[in-house]
């Protein structure tokens, strides 16, 4: 399989310190066309960057977390608008917005974090790339009002709830989660996308697709195991997983304004 764009990964995570050059330059002849890398803080807004400037194919959202919000920088906004003036391979923000999972966030905190870089979003003229974990309705409102161009990341919802994102125009993107036995939820909403606004994703190192006929031997997911997710998304859309792959690849080229050239 080939024409791959793996729309959400974290190759700046420590766990790929052991083997991130070998891995990344072994993508392309794996069928990977371009990987999207998501940033959580500071740190991997740098490191992401560094990542994007030594391969061709990997291009990198910049953008904090909600759950690396304390050990943020006062002038974050700062750091985003200089890391995308000095690298024209920032094409996205994010992976920005909530996250009330756990009780000790602060969420006031979040929202002002995730309403002034959908700000700088606009600002600059950048799609987005959403987090929103057990947090809805707020994520919803906040986006209703901002109106960016942008992707819902690992989408976990329900099939109301992605009818609620496609209303604002945006994308939604599906990880191996739909490779899972627990995956009805998914499954279900992944069936009322309509294949023009349908990404894929590994969010790798997480998420790592569960395939019964392959016993992976990483202990991460990497981009190369997006074909299962296309062929899990293509079994549910009547479609082959190469047509999967070829409709979401030109999809996130879209959305993150990537040339053919
Ligand atoms: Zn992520």
């Amino acid at each position: 399989m080939n024409n791959i764009f793996d729309s959400h990964a974290h190759y700046s995570d420590s766990r790929f310190d052991i083997n991130r050059d070998k891995l990344l330059m072994s993508l392309p002849e794996k069928g990977i066309r371009y990987v999207m890398l998501a940033s959580t803080d500071e740190d991997s807004i740098c490191k992401n960057c560094k990542i994007a400037e030594k391969y061709e194919y990997i291009y990198t959202a910049i953008g904090i977390h909600p759950s690396d919000i304390a050990k943020t920088s006062e002038n974050y906004i700062e750091v985003m608008e200089n890391a995308f003036k000095s690298n024209p391979k920032v094409k996205a923000i994010g992976e920005i917005g909530l996250d009330y999972h756990y009780e000790s966030y602060d969420r006031e905190k979040q929202i002002e974090f995730f309403c002034r870089q959908l700000e700088l979003a606009d600002k600059l003229n950048l799609p987005v790339i959403i987090h929103s974990r057990d947090a809805t309705e707020d994520t919803l409102n906040i986006l209703k009002k901002y109106k960016p161009s942008g992707v819902m990341h690992c989408f976990s919802g329900s099939a109301e709830t992605a009818k609620e994102v496609l209303k604002l125009g945006m994308y939604v993107s599906f990880t191996g989660v739909l490779t899972y036995k627990n995956a009805r939820k998914a499954i279900k909403a992944l069936t009322v996308i309509p294949n023009e606004r349908l990404l894929l994703e590994t969010d790798c190192p997480y998420m790592m697709p569960v395939v019964t006929s392959v016993k992976f031997k990483e202990r991460c997911s990497d981009s190369s195991m997006i074909p299962y997710i296309a062929e899990k998304a293509g079994e549910i859309k009547n479609m082959t997983a190469q047509q999967i792959l070829d409709i979401t690849c030109e999809n996130a080229m879209k959305l993150f304004r990537i040339n053919n050239d």
